[in-house]
């Protein structure tokens, strides 16, 4: 049995007199316990849970299930050496003789205990023994259990120190499009710490998007930014998200709107025309636009970065410039309405080739926003990233990538004379 002390639990248990009883609620198929209600000596036992949404083995049923005691240091070296040798116990004499006070005898079927010894830093401070113990008492031995305590500092905020998270904390990114792309661009936006994350899209989950979706099967039927938003919040709680039904194209104003309160825009929706309408809206706000889709049935993946730069052209400036250039433009047919009852159309490409397009869209957003923080190791080499899915050596350049995974930055191209979204208006 692994006994499991939220943090809440843990500060109680510190601050409380010398013994108390305690509440549990105990999962036995799956050995684990969590404690939920702590009393001071015989007093009346008060919850100690946290909210319902960090609440661990809710279903389970709250039980008196034994006492808690103030105890030496002592003790707590006596249950490391225990464990070391594969949970032998020690003589239930050598545990009271470290419990100064309330020590209740147990029954023929003994009862569960946590030991808190405040003294363990100044007695083994070269050690890091845990205050928080636990130990099964039986009528002639005390045997030591394990035992979890949860740390003061959980989440983003453990990576201070080693990852800018305040900066990126007070971040907020929009992004548009929820699909297989989008969701798994969602979950790194958040994992890298990301603090705000408005999800657009107006379409549901459906039985298709299973396959490459991060989000499960009993979401079907509901809209992709409400699971996605839930998913996020019991995964990632440090990051807020706002999910909004609404389509970058038809909805343009809202967007616009929105993007007065934003700090980057990420797209990763069907289509070139919502990618288009995503870099226009960005480059008005003066916003630094992230695009991310696959190309020609799976085989590339393809990130564009659009900073609001005099020389830095469009989308369709970019393409524009490719054709010019004696290359192709990789995506013709997609003109198609975003949204407008396209049918879907399968693609080759699996789930997590998508992901890994969508965590370097991820990584591209996060990089712009750390080097324009003061961050200059974050820096990129280019505006234009092309990762080979699948090798592509027949196509024009520079989408003629040999190798699979292989990875080639492009930098920028002009704006065109005459582009409405690159001149100024
Ligand atoms: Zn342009």
């Amino acid at each position: 049995m692994l006994i499991l002390i939220p943090h809440r639990a843990a500060e109680t248990l510190r601050g409380a007199g010398p013994w108390g009883r305690l509440t549990l609620r105990i999962d036995r198929p799956e050995g684990r316990a969590v404690v939920a209600g702590i009393s001071q000596r015989g007093n009346g036992i008060i919850p100690v849970d946290p909210d319902l949404r960090s609440r661990l083995l809710s279903s389970c049923d709250t039980t008196p299930t034994g006492y808690w005691y103030r105890a030496s240091a002592e003790l707590h070296a006596i249950w490391i050496e225990l464990r070391k040798r594969c949970n032998t116990a020690t003589a239930l004499d050598i545990f009271k003789a470290h419990v100064p006070s309330g020590f209740k005898a147990p029954g023929a079927e003994g009862y569960l205990a946590l030991t808190h010894a405040p003294g363990m830093q100044d007695a083994f401070p070269e050690h890091h023994l845990p205050d928080l113990l636990a130990w099964h008492i039986t009528p002639t031995q005390a045997v030591p259990l394990a035992v979890s305590a949860e740390p003061a500092t959980t989440g983003i905020q453990q990576l201070d120190g080693h990852w800018p998270t305040q900066r990126l904390q007070q971040t907020r990114v929009m992004l548009i499009g929820t699909g297989s792309i989008g969701s798994a661009t969602a979950h790194a936006l958040a994992g890298y710490g990301v603090g705000h994350l408005t999800l657009v899209d107006p379409d549901r989950l459906d039985w298709h998007n299973l396959v490459r979706h991060t989000s499960a099967r009993q979401h079907i039927g509901r809209l992709k930014v409400d699971a996605l938003a839930e998913e996020l919040a019991a995964l990632r709680p440090d990051t807020v998200t706002a999910p909004l039904a609404l389509n970058v194209i038809t909805d343009a104003d809202r967007i616009r709107a929105l993007l007065t309160d934003t700090d980057l825009a990420v797209c990763t929706a069907d289509g070139v025309a919502a990618r288009r309408v995503t870099g226009h809206l960005a480059r008005r706000a003066g916003l630094t636009a992230v695009l991310a889709c696959v190309l020609n049935d799976g085989a590339i993946g393809e990130i564009m970065r659009l900073r609001p730069r005099p020389g830095h052209g469009c989308l369709t400036c970019r393409r524009q410039h490719l054709i010019e250039a004696g290359g192709i433009d990789p995506e013709p047919a997609l003109d198609a309405g975003y949204g407008t009852g396209t049918p879907h159309r399968p693609m080759t490409a699996v789930g997590p080739d998508l992901h890994l397009v969508a965590h370097l869209a991820a990584k591209t957003a996060v990089a712009s926003i750390l080097e324009r923080a003061g961050h200059p190791d974050q820096r990129l080499p280019g505006e234009h990233a092309l990762i080979a899915l699948r090798r592509q050596p027949d196509w024009a350049p520079p989408f003629d990538l040999a190798r699979t995974t292989e990875l080639r930055w492009l930098p920028a191209s002009p704006p065109q004379n005459g582009c409405p979204t690159c001149e100024t208006p």
